[in-house]
């Protein structure tokens, strides 16, 4: 008897896995050898993560005072990470013992434990600190709390989790907390130019942090303002400086606040509008000077050679589909487009996008594996069969070591998964899946944003 390719797929799952019916179909493949040989390969990687947000470390989110002085928490931990947007946390209040917070605090996850903004740190708690969360008694979350504490008296730890637990070699850092001081704070990071306020450039008045203000930065290098010529003058030094500082891509995070749909405003309208503050302007005005700028931005993204992470999807929901992207990238071949999150819940279009314009369009797993696992699958199975394997990246975004690690770590583990379970299937050879995964992890991340070989290390660029 001749077996289907599909019965023989069937087959060599459950040859291959042992596991014992009814424990469901991702325990046949992260059950194989297949996937154990898949999963230590991509463990092995040094990864370069595309986006992350780790402040200095002196100021990093979920810093707070407590009963031991001022430091980090297992409240920290979880305030500042995404799990607050799916369930509860029970605020701790300065100055608070432990155990009076965790006795109102610990029920606080039960209606998420399933979810991915949950899930995600749990990893970092059981390889960095050897428990598991889900089965945690009072004692053992008291003691991890200590231990929150302890790690952070010093930066090594973070430097330590980052390079060694979590095996990144460089990381791409998005610093929203100064967009535009071009500074970095760890020897594993690499400056992302933040152009986000930019599009708000139309008045002085709408810059509230001078980090963020152009006009001060024109100010500190004599340059004038009173047109929208010198403002657009003012770019371009921006970008020079930039650049000149280490940045290799520009970062936008605009979907949050308004659509995705930039359209292409004549400059004579854009300078009726420069030098008026938002009081005297229409919305239509200012979503006319922004989409103005948004233009401007990926052409002098082409102009200088830095590639431009979009944020696409899960931000304002009705305007951030990638879709609204296609008249923008379509018009702009020589800007690289990254489309970020691979557009969440849009997956799929993200796909479609990258199909029709790969030449100049990657698309970004980050954040995706951390919102949810199954639609991480889902979209690397897709992606893989519409795009070239140099297409895709991946970042973690979080904000310290503890999400850093999660992160990464459910990251390798989608990964691996996804392609051991295309191996199983017989859809790809098991050395073509080891080297898509260094692809994904590191090298086309190396081939996209090729000064980041002048980082690394002696015998590491390959
Ligand atoms: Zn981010």
């Amino acid at each position: 008897m001749r077996l289907s390719r599909a019965c023989l797929a069937v087959w060599i799952w459950s040859a291959a896995c042992g596991a014992a019916p009814g424990q469901g179909q991702d325990h046949s493949v992260v059950g194989s050898d297949v996937y154990r040989r898949i999963r230590a390969g991509i463990d092995a990687v040094r990864a370069i993560d595309t986006h992350d947000h780790l402040w200095p470390f002196d100021r990093l989110p979920g810093l707070m005072e407590t009963d031991r002085g001022r430091g980090m928490t297992l409240f920290g931990l979880w305030e500042r990470s995404y799990y607050p947007q799916v369930g509860p946390l029970t605020t701790r209040k300065p100055g608070e013992p432990f155990d009076a917070w965790w006795a109102r605090a610990r029920h606080d996850f039960d209606n998420a434990r399933a979810t991915g903004f949950y899930r995600y740190q749990l990893p970092a708690f059981r390889d960095l600190y050897g428990v598991d969360f889900d089965t945690l008694t009072d004692d053992q979350a008291r003691a991890l709390d200590a231990k929150v504490f302890d790690n952070y008296r010093d930066d090594r730890w973070v430097r330590h989790v980052v390079t060694e637990r979590a095996n990144i070699d460089l990381m791409l850092n998005d610093p929203y907390w100064g967009r535009l001081d071009f500074r970095t704070h760890y020897p594993f990071e690499v400056l992302v130019f933040n152009v986000t306020p930019l599009l708000d450039g139309f008045h002085p008045s709408e810059f509230k942090e001078p980090s963020d203000d152009p006009y001060r930065f024109a100010r500190d290098r004599g340059l004038p303002t009173a047109t929208l010529d010198d403002y657009l003058a003012v770019l371009d030094r921006l970008f020079r400086e930039a650049k000149s500082r280490g940045a290799v891509c520009l970062k936008s995070t605009r979907a949050y606040s308004r659509t995705l749909r930039f359209e292409d405003v004549p400059k004579g309208q854009a300078a009726r509008i420069y030098g008026r503050p938002r009081g005297e302007l229409t919305p239509q005005e200012v979503q006319d000077f922004q989409d103005f700028i948004m233009w401007r931005l990926v052409g002098l993204s082409a102009a200088h050679g830095l590639p431009f992470q979009i944020h696409t999807g899960h931000g304002k929901l009705q305007g951030s589909n990638p879709l609204l992207l296609v008249d923008l990238i379509e018009a702009n071949p020589k800007t690289k487009f990254i489309l970020f999150h691979g557009g969440y819940p849009w997956v799929g279009e993200t796909g479609a996008i990258v199909l029709r314009h790969g030449r100049h369009v990657w698309v970004d797993s980050v954040w995706l594996p951390t919102i949810s696992p199954t639609m991480a699958r889902r979209a690397l199975h897709e992606w893989l069969e519409v795009m070239p394997s140099d297409r895709i990246l991946w970042g973690a975004d979080c904000n310290h070591a503890e999400g850093i690690y999660g992160a990464t770590v459910t990251t390798r583990a989608v990964l691996a998964e996804v392609l051991a379970e295309k191996v199983l299937r017989g859809e790809l050879a098991e050395a073509h899946a080891a080297r898509i995964g260094r692809q994904i992890l590191r090298e086309n991340a190396l081939a996209l944003f090729p000064q980041l070989r002048d980082r690394l290390g002696p015998d590491r660029g390959r």
